[in-house]
């Protein structure tokens, strides 16, 4: 099927031209020709992220409008400012070639003075996030009254983002007789119920099978102990040379941890979460759909609006307490057709929910080793031969290259291209000629009993409770959650000694640990916990081999030259060199 057979309007179907679609997807075959037939009914469209929702409710809409029209005829409500900007960016060139349409994106934390002169000015579709358009609504600013077309998309984040009765308040705003059209990527029951209670008996259109997992997306893991999670998320990064990726962290602070280390060793990466201001979220998420950015570490609720389309992998530095938002996750790889692999870095003790996550995804999970030091080299340097390879010779080198040829001319062909590669490559061997193999450490990581430095994000405890005092590890753990009320998933690693312990929980979680804790109880001994250690300082055996890496800085294939930091590092790495 092409979108000529669709009926769309003229002005549409150039606009999609140009744009280079070339086929409608499945979602927007099923919903184009009902939504654009006359006297149809409601619309509910379920079809996995990256499969083109927008275009399957927006050139219906454009079709359908009146381009004389100049107040509010259409209102779609997206999750986030992120959604809201790229929806309206869409529409925007859908509508090029139809100079009637007017589209305003309004949401939080920009002038809300620019946005509501946008409508008084005639704008008569509005992209908004549900708390901004209550806001202009409450202000009076804008007239519902005469909207034909309602759009709920991604209807579970919004109602997952607690947006429940804002959706409400804004409906009431609406007239009875619109169409209502929602998209989502999940049916849960809230989202049902939505569909119940504003729409009047809805067409539902199931694209693929419900909560399964987009089969473009390949998901696999890796089992280490704890200690080794960072060092496993560098090999992996090491492994895959030119990743564009997401990295999933639980909380900001292990967010911003996981993202500094990271920095530090020399990894172009940036952190994204809810501690940052709006304008370094703005600039961090500028950079990575710039490219200039490759490795983004995220918490879960600021990567709800991120929609980046080429995104090669996903890594789940710790896999979420809810099975659902594993999905969300995951599906942020793997969109519009393209393939990508979701690789989630577990511990033996989280091996167990393999299964879970496997029958929500409705995929097998391919358990893989971590990448072993040879292989990560040998990865490197074909990565580093096919960059030499394409390498355009700078101009302008010519007036010096007759020195250089002298001086080298005794070499031969292969001893030349030894010497060059060693420049970049050398660190990579050196530092992974005696990495130790993660694989087979995980296993015997519950029989190492020796006191050691707690994980990233994680504080460890000293607690004077012991075997002696008739303690075993589950009812250790039992205590700890049902004294401090931490989910006992959340508990990292226990190690029990005869007359002491020592247990992790996350940093975030340090102050209600030791408050709780202070004045408690085990099997009638009185409780006395301490701050064994703050953090390892991960070394890794030296992980900051990439920082030093001057001169061309394998990593930053990205086109990183707007990046400031990459292009400081190749600069000092020339100075060091000449
Ligand atoms: P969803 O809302 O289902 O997550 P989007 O509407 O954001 O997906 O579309 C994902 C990407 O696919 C966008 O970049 C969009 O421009 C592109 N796209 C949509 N429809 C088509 C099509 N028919 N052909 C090619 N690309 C498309
Ligand atoms: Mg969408």
């Amino acid at each position: 099927m092409t979108f000529q057979d669709l009926q769309l309007r003229e002005e549409i179907l150039k606009a999609i031209q140009d744009l280079g679609f070339q086929q409608p997807t499945e979602i927007q075959q099923k919903a184009i020709p009902e939504l654009i037939s006359e006297g149809s009914s409601d619309f509910v469209g379920l079809a996995q992220t990256g499969t083109g929702k927008t275009a399957a409710f927006g050139l219906p809409m454009l079709h359908l409008m009146d381009t004389e029209d100049r107040k509010v005829q259409a209102v779609i409500l997206s999750p986030t400012r992120e959604l809201g900007i790229q929806i309206a960016a869409e529409l925007k060139n859908f509508a090029k070639y139809l100079p009637g349409v007017q589209v305003c994106a309004v949401y939080g934390g920009a002038s809300i003075e620019g946005q509501m002169r946008e409508i008084r000015q005639g704008a008569n579709i509005i992209v908004a996030t549900p708390g901004r358009l209550l806001d202009i609504l409450e202000r009076g600013k804008i007239d519902l009254s005469q909207v034909k077309y309602l759009v709920l998309d991604e209807a579970d984040e919004m109602l997952n983002m607690g947006f429940k009765d804002a959706l409400d308040d804004i409906l009431r705003h609406t007239p009875k007789e619109k169409r209502t059209w929602l998209f989502s990527a999940t049916m849960p029951q809230e989202v049902r119920r939505i569909a119940k209670n504003y729409m009047t008996d809805p067409l539902e259109v199931v694209i693929g099978k419900q909560n399964s997992g987009n089969k473009n997306i390949e998901h696999q893991y890796v089992v280490v102990r704890q200690s080794d999670r960072y060092e496993a998320l560098k090999r992996l990064l090491d492994y895959y040379p030119d990743i564009f990726g997401l990295i999933f962290c639980r909380t900001k602070i292990e967010t911003q941890e996981v993202a500094d280390k990271l920095i530090k060793d020399g990894y172009n990466a940036e952190a994204l979460h809810g501690d940052l201001s709006q304008a370094q979220r703005d600039l961090v998420m500028k950079r990575f759909r710039q490219h200039s950015l490759q490795i983004l570490v995220a918490t879960d609720v600021a990567a709800r609006g991120i929609d980046v389309n080429d995104i090669s992998h996903v890594m789940h530095y710790m896999i979420p307490d809810d099975i659902e938002v594993y999905t969300h996750r995951s599906g942020r790889t793997g969109r519009a057709g393209k393939t990508g692999i979701s690789i989630a870095i577990l511990t033996p003790r989280d091996e167990r929910r393999v299964r879970e996550i496997e029958n929500q995804i409705k995929q097998q999970m391919q358990r893989i080793q971590p990448p072993k030091g040879q292989d990560i080299c040998e990865k490197q340097l074909l990565h580093l031969v096919a960059r030499v390879a394409e390498k355009e010779a700078s101009a302008g080198m010519d007036t010096f290259l007759p020195n250089a040829y002298e001086k080298l001319q005794d070499f031969t062909k292969e001893e030349l291209i030894q010497k060059f590669l060693s420049f970049e490559f050398e660190r990579f061997l050196n530092y992974y000629e005696n990495a130790q193999d993660l694989s087979n450490s995980a296993e015997d990581s519950s029989r190492r009993r020796e006191p050691r430095g707690a994980d990233t994000g994680f504080t460890r405890f000293f607690l004077n409770i012991g075997a002696l005092d008739g303690a075993n590890k589950g009812s250790l753990l039992k205590f700890l959650c049902d004294t401090t009320g931490l989910r006992s998933n959340s508990v990292g690693r226990i190690d029990l000694m005869k007359g002491f312990s020592f247990f992790e929980v996350p940093e975030a979680d340090c102050d209600t640990v030791l408050s709780s804790l202070k004045n408690s109880d085990f099997e009638g001994k009185r409780v006395s916990v301490e701050v064994s250690k703050p953090r390892k300082d991960e070394g890794g055996g030296g992980g900051g081999f990439r920082k030093s890496s001057g001169g061309g800085g394998s990593r930053y294939s990205g086109g990183g030259n707007s990046d400031r930091r990459d292009s400081d590092r190749r600069d000092s790495g020339r100075r060091k060199r000449f």
